[in-house]
């Protein structure tokens, strides 16, 4: 997925003032999460990363929807029953998601979520959902019925079975806060890399830029850009690994909302933005929308770029990015 499309090239140097760079690759989030900081001795680099795994684990516990217990769920189990009083920090998560599902015009959604109860894409699928069983489920899916009440820090969603998750942007929000949080103790640079949801600051030990490689899914041996990544967010979403296939169509796990169907046409998308949260929303959003609506909507927002690959393999950008492509 995200990992093979993205990795690091960190350029290991001794430097003048005995900073040195430290690394710690854990499952977070049911995600591979590779967690990279510069420090001035290992004792120092360890207490930051244990303090990026306990930010990220601390997002994971509010906003799962796959623990019963998270705040989430109470939400999920109360669809259609009342409305359920949740932390600021995951009330404001919701508002900025709806402001995505309107940027979007509704590509992005989290009440994507009921329909996780018919799309599976965790090998358990036997057979192709009916359309009955697609249009049933479809009725639960819309932000507007996602009840925000500012006053009181509630949530509702109207109807019942309806469903929020934050598949989409979850593993963004928890890069962008661990990487402030960091910050914030005073790591003077590193990079959260959420499977592929990536937010870096500062600069390597020997004052060199983090760099990207991106590479062609079709041929992931062959890098066709490489990128200085200063203070922000790069994200990639691919469906080449979490699909189903049903009579020779692969469905993938980005889903759009107003269908029930797997978004198709796409097979990669990587998102450059301020934030990994808007990188990661975008990069689902434009599965949803299509190469030429995502594009056509990425040129209209400042500070975003992104790279298309289409399942022909070709490669569109943006038309803020300029990337040679390399052909060897
Ligand atoms: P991953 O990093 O796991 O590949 P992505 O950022 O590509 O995730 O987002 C895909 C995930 O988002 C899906 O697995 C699902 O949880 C969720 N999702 C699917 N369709 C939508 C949608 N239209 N809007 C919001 N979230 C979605
Ligand atoms: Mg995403």
């Amino acid at each position: 997925m995200k990992k093979v499309l993205l990795f690091l090239i960190l350029l290991q140097s001794v430097s003048s003032n005995a900073q040195d760079v430290f690394h710690k690759t854990t499952k977070l989030m049911g995600s591979r999460f590779d967690l990279t900081v510069v420090a001035k001795d290992s004792t120092e680099g360890k207490k930051y990363i244990d303090t990026a795994i306990a930010e990220i684990t601390r997002i994971e516990k509010l906003i799962s929807s796959w623990d019963v217990n998270s705040q989430t769920s109470d939400i999920n189990s109360n669809a259609g029953v009342k409305p359920v009083k949740v932390d600021k920090e995951l009330f404001e998560l919701i508002e900025r998601s709806i402001a995505i599902s309107n940027l979007t015009d509704g590509a992005f959604d989290i009440s994507y979520a009921s329909m996780d109860r018919i799309w599976k894409f965790d090998g358990s699928m036997a057979k192709m959902p009916s359309k009955d069983e697609i249009t049933a489920s479809v009725e639960k899916v819309g932000y507007k019925n996602i009840l925000l009440d500012k006053i009181n820090g509630t949530i509702f969603l109207k109807l019942k079975g309806m469903k929020i998750g934050f598949g989409a942007i979850g593993k963004g929000y928890a890069a962008d806060k661990t990487k402030k949080l960091l910050m914030e103790m005073g790591v003077s640079a590193g990079i959260i890399n959420a499977s592929g949801d990536m937010n870096t600051w500062g600069k390597q030990p020997d004052g060199k830029e983090w760099t990207i490689a991106i590479t062609n899914p079709m041929n992931k041996n062959i890098a066709f850009a490489l990128l200085p990544l200063k203070q922000g967010a790069v994200v990639t979403s691919g469906d080449y690994e979490k699909y189903v296939m049903f009579n020779g169509v692969r469905y993938a796990h980005i889903i759009n909302p107003k269908t029930g169907y797997p978004s198709q046409g796409i097979i990669s998308v990587t998102v450059f933005a301020p934030s990994a949260e808007l990188a990661d929303a975008l990069a689902t959003s434009i599965f949803v929308m299509g190469k030429e609506v995502g594009l056509d909507r990425i040129n209209q927002i400042p500070n975003v770029v992104c790279i298309v690959i289409d399942t022909e393999g070709h490669i569109h950008q943006s038309e803020n990015i300029k990337i040679n492509e390399k052909t060897n």
